[in-house]
């Protein structure tokens, strides 16, 4: 297995931007598994599956056999270009209850454990260093305060929230959404035992980007 850094947190918390950075820096491949969820719910919704357990084989067989391209910001699946579409307040929903599903996350967990054996990765998520891989040569687990992610959130342009309304409605959707994803019995989101947790709430992006490239260049080094 080549080298995984894991980069977990909440909505709103900078995994992406920074995970992104991260790889870039490194020249390795970048992985957003959140995308991936919202794929899944995009496609089930096109095909008129219910997101809970009535439909969870369709959904799960969507998530085994849909193809699935995940170049830089671009999605696409079966074909079909994603990438404005899965970022909407009713995707944030819908990626929510697949990723619910056991058998949602066991094809996807294999497909993402599938990038780390042809390269170095770096995989952004909520799983990744608990579930995907435990054994991550690097684990970060990004957070900040529920009203810096509500912020962010807000003015983040890859989000369609021109429905969503003012900054509150924004931080009380992503607050429920935390909540499914913490308390959830399949993988919630928690901090791994052994990861770094980085506070970005006061700080800028680069020095976010400057702190987790030294970790994993320290981590590196030590073999
Ligand atoms: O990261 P993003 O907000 O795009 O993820 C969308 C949803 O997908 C999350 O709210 C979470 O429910 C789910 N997800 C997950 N496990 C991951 C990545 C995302 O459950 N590794």
């Amino acid at each position: 297995m080549h080298p995984v850094v894991a980069i977990d947190g909440p909505s709103g918390a900078g995994k992406g931007t920074v995970a992104r950075a991260v790889a870039r820096e490194l020249g390795w491949r970048y992985v957003d598994t959140g995308a991936m969820y919202r794929a899944v719910a995009w496609e089930a919704c096109r095909r008129g599956l219910a997101l809970d357990e009535r439909d969870e084989d369709r959904v799960a067989a969507v998530a085994a056999d849909a193809e699935m391209e995940l170049e830089h910001e671009h999605v696409a699946i079966n074909g079909r270009d994603v990438t404005g579409a899965i970022r909407t307040p009713e995707m944030d929903d819908a990626a929510a209850r697949v990723a619910r599903l056991p058998r949602v996350r066991k094809a996807l967990v294999a497909r993402q454990q599938a990038y780390a054996a042809a390269g170095p990765v770096v995989m952004e998520g909520r799983d990744i260093g608990t579930v995907v891989f435990p054994g991550a040569d690097v684990k970060i687990f990004l957070d900040a305060t529920p009203a810096e992610r509500a912020a962010r959130r807000s003015s983040d342009p890859a989000h369609d929230l021109s429905r969503a309304g003012a900054i509150d409605v924004v931080a009380d959707a992503l607050a429920a959404r935390d909540r499914l994803d913490r308390t959830r019995d399949a993988s919630p989101l928690r901090k791994a035992e052994d990861a770094t947790v980085v506070d970005t709430t006061s700080l800028q992006v680069a020095s976010v980007v400057e702190h987790v490239l030294d970790i994993v260049r320290g981590r590196l080094e030590a073999g």
